[in-house]
């Protein structure tokens, strides 16, 4: 995934490296007058070409940048997935954690002992569950 932005940085870049390396020659050319001036030349070529460098190497951070932004938002994401999914077992988990009275469990008439669903008989005083 590369930004618009960072793609018109390289590709400008490049593009500006072709037109500076005839830049260069032509710089070569008026500097030199009727000698050719390598050395307006070959500056004007590491001049641009440290330029072009400079803007592909922005190019390429605004790449990293919005890498590392979409890291960012990913890793949210993710750290909010897993608070949610933290945070639901603990809401489910709370029934299982008290094992409420209720669910079936019943109470002796007789001598109020409390008994679990599937017994029939008190385990008190033996009274059927009714
Ligand atoms: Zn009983």
């Amino acid at each position: 995934m590369s930004s618009t932005v960072s793609k018109v940085c390289k590709i400008s870049s490049i593009v500006l490296g072709i037109l500076c390396f005839f830049g260069g020659i032509v710089m070569g050319k008026v500097f030199g007058g009727r000698d050719f001036d390598f050395v307006s030349m070959i500056t004007a070529w590491i001049c641009s070409f440290l330029f072009c460098l400079f803007l592909y190497a922005v190019g390429e951070l605004i790449d990293l940048l919005v890498a590392a932004n979409n890291n960012l938002i990913v890793l949210a994401e993710q750290q909010e997935e897993q608070a949610s999914r933290s945070s639901a077992p603990a809401a489910s988990a709370a029934p299982y954690a008290s094992p409420a009275p209720g669910s079936g469990d019943w109470v002796c008439k007789k001598c109020g002992a409390r008994n679990k669903a599937d017994n029939r008989f008190c385990k008190e005083c033996d009274t059927y569950k009714s």
